[in-house]
């Protein structure tokens, strides 16, 4: 049986919870999900936990904050003007946009709230500060090709090439 390694294709079926018991996401009723191993496709705890298991495994995996989407920084959290943002979107808690830092490195942020005259925006991932609980069934493991190692993620089942 093909261990889960690095190099190897990985198709996994998953539902992640939060510390409540809430599902956040889960590949159920839909395809697997297909990553790179030990390429950081996925979040490095997550990947970890799936070092050198095989097809058909079934087990959970708990993944602390520093290991999944980070701790949640408070400073990155702020409140800008409403003019900031283009005035044909309809701004909405939960919606995600493409900025540039100061620096030029593009970065993503989240809406928290929408008020009159401001938005108050936060640059962490939503799930940063949280304890993902992760129910994970291992479908498949294949060798990756060369193309695949060298572009840092799986091309499908039938060789696609999709980004
Ligand atoms: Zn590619």
């Amino acid at each position: 049986m093909t261990k889960i390694q690095k190099g190897k294709i990985v198709s996994i079926h998953y539902t992640l919870k939060g510390d409540d018991g809430e599902v956040i996401d889960s590949s159920e009723g839909g395809e697997p999900l297909e990553y790179l191993h030990g390429a950081g496709n996925i979040v490095v705890g997550l990947e970890s936990g799936l070092d050198g298991r095989a097809t058909g495994e079934k087990f959970d995996v708990k993944v602390a904050p520093k290991d999944g989407y980070g701790v949640h920084d408070p400073r990155g959290v702020q409140r800008v003007s409403r003019d900031s943002f283009p005035d044909d979107i309809d701004l909405e808690p939960g919606m995600q946009f493409g900025a540039d830092d100061p620096e030029g490195d593009s970065q993503t942020i989240w809406i928290v709230k929408v008020e009159d005259e401001n938005v108050v925006i936060d640059m962490n991932h939503p799930l940063a500060g949280k304890t993902l609980h992760f129910a994970v069934a291992v479908h498949g493991v294949r060798e990756a090709t060369g193309e695949e190692v060298a572009h840092g993620h799986p091309h499908g089942p039938h060789g696609h090439h999709h980004h």
